[in-house]
């Protein structure tokens, strides 16, 4: 899997921070121009590393194959090297894509919530729940930008906007601060979304990862079990996608030999 753009910013250590361009498709051809405009960006704490992939064959990052297949391993390589807090992936959309996007049944469709728009087609919101739930604490900043592709000097204006105040933030909450002041109404919709998540995908993950030690998973079936067990006991609310997620969560964090980091 090819880097065709790669630079760490900043002096220091902490908090580290990773921008990552097109993880699948030819999104890449895209996210180069908003990953380029930070490229000389001054940090003060801490650093950033930004990189941008070439074109690979394209995977959701909603599909726990992504992770399987070379982009995603690489990306997963990039996060567990930098172990960012803040964390952002750069991606881009066709017009006829928006509207899946951003529908309020992409919950019940896809198990996340639809994307929120900021300005001139780009929209905010969370990384797939395969990686947040496995590679990140509860209050980091794993983020995916969406830009339309061939962005024009509008869409890129408000992505490079975005990009500056996450870049030079030091944690979450001064992010979400910053951005509340230009986009309140989105950023309190962030917000119910990271309350829901909070309260329910979050610990049910944490759950499931504290029982599977204690048990044998012969069939996919057994983990079905488990999970809906943990469901019902503890009353997560949970649709059917997100049972779904909450194993492939698991598979994902398996996977990846995390079992012995338990917390
Ligand atoms: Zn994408």
């Amino acid at each position: 899997m090819e880097i065709n753009l790669f630079k760490r910013i900043g002096k220091g250590e902490y908090p580290s921070r990773l921008f990552i361009g097109g993880l699948h498709g030819k999104e890449g051809l895209s996210t180069i121009h908003a990953i380029k405009s930070v490229e000389d960006i001054d940090i003060k704490e801490g650093k950033l590393v930004i990189c941008n992939l070439t074109p690979s064959p394209y995977l959701s990052t909603l599909d726990p194959l992504y992770y399987l297949s070379l982009a995603g391993m690489k990306v997963i390589e990039l996060i567990k090297k930098y172990q960012p807090k803040i964390y952002l992936e750069l991606h881009c959309y066709h017009p006829d894509k928006k509207n899946k996007l951003i529908n309020k049944d992409r919950k019940d469709l896809f198990g996340v919530p639809g994307l929120v728009e900021l300005e001139e087609g780009v929209m905010i919101g969370s990384t797939s729940p395969l990686i947040r739930s496995v590679f990140f604490d509860l209050n980091d900043f794993p983020f995916i930008l969406e830009m339309p592709c061939d962005p024009s000097a509008e869409s890129l204006k408000v992505s490079n906007n975005i990009m500056k105040i996450v870049a030079r933030s030091t944690d979450r909450r001064e992010i979400m601060e910053e951005i509340r002041r230009i986009y309140p109404e989105q950023i309190q919709l962030l917000n119910e979304y990271f309350t829901d998540f909070s309260q329910n995908f979050w610990p049910a993950f944490q759950e499931t990862k504290k029982n599977v030690a204690n048990i044998e998973l012969k069939t996919f079936q057994d983990l079905d079990g488990l999970i809906t067990g943990i469901i019902r006991e503890e009353r997560f609310n949970l649709n059917s996608a997100q049972l779904k997620q909450l194993g492939q969560a698991l598979m994902v964090w398996r996977e990846y030999n995390l079992q012995n980091h338990v917390d």
